[in-house]
C-alpha cells in the first residue's frame, strides 16, 4: 500500500468547512499571518511576498497550504506557490515568451494551430504559481472574461469551422460555478464542427474539494469532455486529489497530466518516476512534461534542456511507456518534442536505432 501525503485542516476548523471548495476559496492564505498557520515562513519568504505584491499575486488554497512542510523551505510544494527573493533578479525572462497575444484573433483566444485553441475563459486560480506560463494574466483584472466578451469569442468559434477542439483554461475554467461552466460548454456544444471540449485545470491538485458530483454529472452531459490537469510533484498526491480524479474518471472523462520540470522540484528522474508511476496508479495518463519557458522571474526554475533529455532518456525502459511524458518546448509555433534520439538513421539495407539500455539494434529495411 503507497502512503500518500494527507491534507490537515488546522486547529478548530470544521471538517465539512474544510471540504468544501467554497469554505476554502473564502479562506485562502493571502499574507504572511495566514501563512504561518501552515509554516514558518523565511525571512526571504516573507521580505518576497511584500516586494511581489504588485507583481504577481499571492494565494494559497488552505487545502495546498496544509500539504507543505512548516519547517523545510525546499519543500517541493512550498516552493511552487510561495515567493523568494530569487523572483525579483531574473532579468533574462519575457513577459509572454509564447507571443500568446500576437496569436488571439479576439480576447483571450489564442490560435497556434488550424483546428484547436486554447481559450482563457478565465484569468483566475485557486493558487497562483510562482512559475505560472501566464502570470501576464492570470489574477489580473483586465484579462477579466465579461459575459459580453465570452459572446464575442463564442461568435468568433462558430464563424470558424475549422476550429475541432477547444481547450478551456485561463486560469482555471473549475473556478467557475457549475451553472456558468454549463452555460459555457452548452454554448459551445451548439457549434456544430467543435467537436472536443477539453478543460485544463489545477483544482484537482490545488483544491480536489471542487470536483464534487454535481459537477460531474453536468460534465456528463456534454461529452465527449477531456480534462488536463497539472500534477508536478508526488507529493501533490493525495487521498482527496485521488478521488477527485477518480470522479473524473468514473464520469467517463479521460484525464491526462501536463508537468513543468521544476528545478529542485521535480528534475530527477527518481522523482519523475514516482509521479508518474502514482498518476497511471490512480488512471490518470501523463501526457507532457514542459520545459520551462523563458519567463520573468522563474529562471531560479529552469532545468537546462539537456539535461532534461538526459532525464527523459533515464526513464525510457524503466517503466511502464504510457508512465513517461512526452517532454517537450513550447514555442510560438507550437509545441515540439524534444528527445534523445534513438534512430540512428540507415546503414546499407538495415535501420539502425538504439534501445533503452544502450545497444544498437540493426533493422533489416530493404
Ligand atoms: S494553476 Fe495554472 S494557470 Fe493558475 S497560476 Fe498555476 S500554472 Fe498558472
Amino acid at each position: 500500500m503507497r502512503h500518500f501525503n494527507v491534507d490537515r485542516a488546522p486547529e478548530g476548523v470544521d471538517r465539512d468547512d474544510w471540504e468544501s471548495h467554497i469554505w476554502q476559496m473564502q479562506h485562502r492564505v493571502r499574507g504572511a499571518e495566514d501563512l504561518a498557520r501552515y509554516i514558518d515562513p523565511t525571512a526571504d519568504e516573507l521580505s518576497a511576498i511584500e516586494k511581489l505584491a504588485e507583481t504577481f499575486r499571492f494565494v494559497i488554497t488552505p487545502y495546498y497550504a496544509s500539504l507543505m512542510e512548516r519547517d523545510n523551505p525546499d519543500c517541493p510544494l512550498r516552493r511552487q506557490v510561495v515567493p523568494v527573493s530569487e523572483e525579483l533578479w531574473d532579468g533574462a525572462g519575457l513577459a509572454d515568451p509564447l507571443d500568446e497575444v500576437a496569436h488571439s484573433p479576439v480576447k483571450n483566444v489564442i490560435r497556434v494551430y488550424p483546428d484547436r485553441i486554447a481559450f482563457c475563459v478565465n484569468n483566475e486560480c485557486a493558487l497562483y504559481c510562482r512559475f505560472c506560463l501566464r502570470k501576464r494574466m492570470v489574477g489580473e483584472p483586465e484579462w477579466t472574461m465579461q459575459k459580453r466578451e465570452l459572446g464575442e469569442a463564442l461568435d468568433w468559434i462558430a464563424r470558424t469551422p475549422e476550429i475541432r477542439d477547444v481547450l478551456l483554461t485561463g486560469g482555471d475554467p473549475l473556478v467557475y460555478t457549475d451553472d456558468r461552466l454549463d452555460w459555457l460548454i452548452g454554448r459551445l456544444r451548439e457549434i456544430p464542427h467543435v467537436e472536443i471540449v477539453r478543460l485544463g485545470t489545477r483544482l484537482p491538485v490545488t483544491l480536489p474539494y471542487r470536483v464534487t458530483d454535481a459537477l460531474c454529472e453536468m460534465l456528463k452531459r456534454h461529452h465527449p469532455i477531456w480534462v488536463n490537469t497539472h500534477f508536478n510533484h508526488p507529493k501533490e498526491i493525495t487521498p482527496a486529489s485521488i478521488a477527485a480524479c477518480e470522479k473524473l474518471v468514473n464520469a467517463g472523462i479521460p484525464v491526462g497530466n501536463q508537468t513543468v520540470l521544476l528545478k529542485g522540484i521535480n528534475d530527477d528522474p527518481a522523482t519523475m518516476k514516482q509521479l508518474n508511476e502514482a498518476l497511471v496508479a490512480m488512471r490518470v495518463r501523463p501526457y507532457y512534461c514542459y520545459q520551462a519557458q523563458l519567463l520573468d522571474g522563474t529562471a531560479h526554475f529552469r532545468v537546462r534542456i539537456e539535461d532534461g533529455i538526459e532525464l527523459f532518456r533515464e526513464l525510457r525502459g524503466r517503466t511502464s511507456g504510457f508512465a513517461i511524458p512526452q517532454y517537450v518546448l513550447d514555442t510560438p509555433h507550437g509545441k515540439v518534442p524534444i528527445t534523445h534520439q534513438t534512430s540512428l538513421g540507415r546503414d546499407g539495407d538495415d535501420y539502425v536505432v538504439e534501445a533503452w539500455d544502450g545497444e544498437i539494434w540493426r533493422e533489416p529495411n530493404p
